[in-house]
């Protein structure tokens, strides 16, 4: 099996609990936007408790990005990930991963489902090729929507935030067949769906209901 240990540089947390962690990038280690490893952190005990987690960072940066929301209240590997500080070593591995961007199409995210979706469209911003792109982002309150402000800076109009426990207003507190059909286009257009297992379930049920082919579907198989 590939591993590689890697060295924490910086440990910050991005909302009340989603950690964006900036790690050393091992010589000749290649991804694509959208694909994960699995992370195991260098401690006694630890070491083989892996967990999958997608690299956020361009695959050209000289070191890989991750961000990841910490689980507490059990003890598993996101809540150890909450005391790891720069100087710590996390265990990497293979590549792997089904997301990856096949055109301009809509990405549906739940939660930290969103870290694929990151990846890619701060390639295709590298790129100049983001046009085209419309995100809509499902989250329980607003303090949990991740990177907000560059999501907002890169898609504009094209970010669609979903809010379930939303105070005020009418607009739409979760993503359902409704609120898809209306970023409904043609049949060229892609439909990018990361989330929980049941949100991702639910979703691509949705799509199919509104007569989008199975091949249209990209989700983490
Ligand atoms: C391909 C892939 C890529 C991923 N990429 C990312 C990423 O970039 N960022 C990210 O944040 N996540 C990502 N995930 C999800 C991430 O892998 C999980 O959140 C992580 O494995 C959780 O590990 P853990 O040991 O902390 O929790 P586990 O113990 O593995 O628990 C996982 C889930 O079960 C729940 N759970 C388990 N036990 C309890 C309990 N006793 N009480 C309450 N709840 C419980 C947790 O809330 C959590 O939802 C990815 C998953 C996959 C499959």
């Amino acid at each position: 099996m590939e591993k590689h240990i890697v060295k924490v540089i910086s440990a910050n947390y991005v909302t009340h609990n989603v950690k964006h962690f900036v790690v050393e990038k091992p010589a000749g280690y290649n991804y694509i936007p959208g694909q994960a490893t699995d992370v195991a952190i260098n401690k006694p005990d630890w070491i083989n408790e892996l967990r999958p987690f997608t690299f956020t960072s361009l695959p050209d940066a000289g070191h890989l990005e991750f961000i990841i929301k910490i689980y507490t209240g059990h003890n598993g590997v996101t809540e150890q990930l909450a005391a790891v500080q720069p100087g710590d070593e996390l265990i990497i591995h293979e590549v792997f991963g089904a997301i990856a961007y096949k055109g301009p199409g809509v990405f549906i995210a739940g939660g930290a489902g969103i870290t694929p979706f990151i990846a890619i469209f701060r390639y295709l911003n590298s790129l100049g090729e983001l046009q085209g792109n419309t995100l809509l982002f499902a989250n329980h309150t607003t303090a949990d929507i991740i990177l907000k402000d560059e999501l907002k800076s890169l898609l504009g109009t094209h970010f669609i935030n979903i809010i379930k426990n939303a105070q005020s207003g009418t607009a739409k507190k979760i993503i359902d067949k409704e609120l898809l059909a209306a970023y409904i286009g043609n049949n060229t257009t892609h439909y990018y769906i990361c989330g929980p297992d049941q949100f991702t379930l639910d979703m691509a049920d949705f799509l199919r209901e509104l007569g989008i082919k199975n091949e249209q579907i990209v989700i983490e198989q």
